[in-house]
């Protein structure tokens, strides 16, 4: 059925760099005659998901979207993806993303943009917006994505679906193909918040393969999917709702905070506090870890490599100028810029503070509030070509989103509306870490 979903849009959405069906339709069939057999089944025994092109896959084309793994076929699947397997899921295809996950609008891919199907003349935001596409257009059941700045949330707030981060640490990053390692999280794109408690669950866990992945005390993410929010107790940054912020946007995240004061939250207004540094924290921060774990692209290894060349520095040259796209290029020539002796201290180190700081203002914002609620993006999804005109606008528009990967925190978007356009609204609902069940429930009582 969702291949036959997929003949009808795919063709206009493009959220797929690859696709498996041969294979798939085969354990398909498993499926089915084990079914037929009586046996007892995993949880999500032929549930078709579609994989982020950053995570790895056994024998299946990983690409990151990039033409520097245009022809990577992983000896190793990512932890995450052997998990879903073990519970019955079938992989179908790798979707489409920014090159390398640095972007917010999935046009940086080397495979062409994915488009919005709620408006094909539209992104479907990013980097995760071919995940977030395919479970929008109903082409797979659901997708994994990565957050290092928002790239699950704000493609979730685009396209209309849920999309979950967890607490940094709780899904193993073995086999994603990193970005901002101190950032990066895996997590699930669903078309309910029931099913992200439930993916959650298959996911999470320690592994020895990722020393920063942790053991949690509960993993019984679907017991928060009770309605009840009496007594919870709500944040609003208001700095979240001042200027910048689209006023139907703003609009639906306030009827959506009345019906949670309805049902018993107790609502907030409060001042977070230095929501200005987030952006040029994270930009300094996400870039410098970048240019070094780009840095294993030399064509020596892996990947792609340049045809004609003179010497060892020309090869290493010509394969990462023809390798990498421009967007990919501006992050290393940024990331090496800031670590650089001389300008360490004055960038790098002062980011490192920033994010301290960020972080102790949501430590203490969480010791008031159970839940943070905000916007994902100032605006709805933005039309194709705007943000490739000016980067730093592009920049500017994660300032919801990359708080929470500073800080380690766990967070989800869910869909609230639409704009007088038809176009998705989502809203963001942010916990202290490890506190997805107070997220999850908040969330479960909007629905
Ligand atoms: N838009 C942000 C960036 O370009 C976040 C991307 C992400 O979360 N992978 O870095």
């Amino acid at each position: 059925q969702y291949f036959q979903r997929m003949e009808a849009c795919e063709d206009k959405v493009n959220a797929f760099v690859t696709l498996d069906k041969e294979r798939a339709l085969a354990k398909a069939e498993d499926v089915q005659a084990r079914i037929a057999k009586g046996e007892t089944l995993g949880v999500l025994a032929g549930v078709p998901v579609a994989i982020k092109d950053n995570l790895s896959t056994k024998g299946l084309r990983t690409t990151c979207s990039s033409k520097m793994l245009e022809n990577y076929y992983p000896t190793f699947s990512a932890t995450a993806v052997e998990r879903l397997e073990a519970a019955g899921a079938i992989v179908i295809g790798k979707t489409n993303m920014d090159e390398f996950a640095m972007g917010s609008t999935t046009e940086t891919s080397a495979f062409g943009v994915t488009r919005n199907p709620w408006d094909l003349t539209r992104v479907p935001g990013g980097s995760s917006g071919g995940s977030c596409a395919a479970v929008a257009a109903g082409e797979c059941a659901f997708s994994l994505g990565s957050d290092t700045g928002g790239s699950i949330r704000q493609p979730a707030g685009h396209c209309g679906v849920v999309g979950l981060k967890p607490t940094y640490g709780t899904i193993s990053r073995y086999g994603l193909i990193a970005y901002g390692s101190s950032l990066d999280q895996i997590g699930p794109v669903t078309r309910s918040v029931a099913d992200a408690a439930l993916i959650l669950e298959v996911l999470a866990g320690p592994d020895e393969k990722d020393a920063t992945s942790v053991r949690r005390e509960h993993y019984d993410f679907r017991s928060a999917l009770t309605e009840d929010v009496k007594g919870l107790k709500i944040g609003v940054p208001k700095e979240y709702f001042s200027q910048g912020l689209d006023t139907e946007v703003a609009e639906e995240i306030k009827k959506a905070l009345d019906i949670l004061a309805d049902k018993g939250a107790i609502v907030t207004e409060f001042a977070l506090g230095l929501t200005e540094y987030a952006v040029p924290a994270y930009y300094v921060m996400a870039s410098a870890e970048a240019s070094s774990n780009l840095s294993r692209f030399d064509g020596v290894k892996y990947g792609y490599r340049t045809t004609v060349y003179d010497d060892l520095a020309q090869m290493y040259k010509r394969t990462r100028s023809e390798g990498f796209g421009e967007e990919v290029k501006r992050r290393i020539m940024l990331g090496s810029f800031v670590l650089s002796a001389g300008y360490y201290d004055a960038y790098y180190l002062k980011a490192l503070k920033a994010k301290a700081l960020i972080k102790e203002r949501f430590t203490q914002a969480f010791s008031q509030f159970d839940v943070v609620v905000a916007p994902v993006a100032p605006t709805t999804a933005p039309k194709l070509g705007e943000s490739l005109k000016d980067p730093l606008q592009m920049y500017l528009s994660d300032i919801y989103t990359i708080s929470a990967n500073l800080a380690g925190l766990p967070g989800i978007t869910l869909p609230i509306g639409k704009d007088l356009k038809g176009l998705p609204i989502g809203i963001q609902i942010l916990g202290d870490c490890f506190q997805e069940k107070a997220i999850l429930k908040a969330a479960y009582a909007l629905e």
